[in-house]
């Protein structure tokens, strides 16, 4: 592993904060000045196909990885964005679940949650 990659899998270490590749290049690039965003990018897709960290397919359009690699679900904020993490310990074996309906060898699954966040209900 690069120093490059090592400092932004440490970058990346924020319990349960969701970073755009900008936001990481922003922190990233405090200890590493000449990096740049391309590079920080290429590095994000190196780590999340090597399972360092996750890409997360959110709805809303902007592009999120996380450090957490806990199995998690999310919750997006459909008035401003905002992701956070729901365990996951409630919802019990989804995949078996569906293995067993479907009569698919079940490979993964993807569950986003929608909702509005603390913030945007005050201003309701
Ligand atoms: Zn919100
Ligand atoms: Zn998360």
């Amino acid at each position: 592993m690069t120093r490059q990659r090592r400092v932004i899998l440490e970058e990346m270490q924020i319990p349960g904060k969701h970073l755009t590749a900008d936001e990481v290049y922003q922190r990233v690039r405090r200890r590493l000045p000449n990096i740049s965003l391309g590079t920080v990018y290429r590095n994000l897709e190196i780590l999340s196909r090597i399972g360092r960290i996750k890409k997360l397919h959110l709805g809303g359009g902007r592009k999120l990885y996380d450090g957490g690699l806990h199995l998690h679900y999310h919750v997006r904020c459909v008035k401003c964005g905002k992701v956070s993490d729901v365990p996951a310990g409630p919802f019990g074996d989804l995949e078996t679940a569906a293995g067993k309906t479907s009569e698919f060898k079940i490979l993964g699954h993807q569950l986003e949650f929608e909702g509005i966040c603390k913030e945007c209900q005050k201003d309701e």
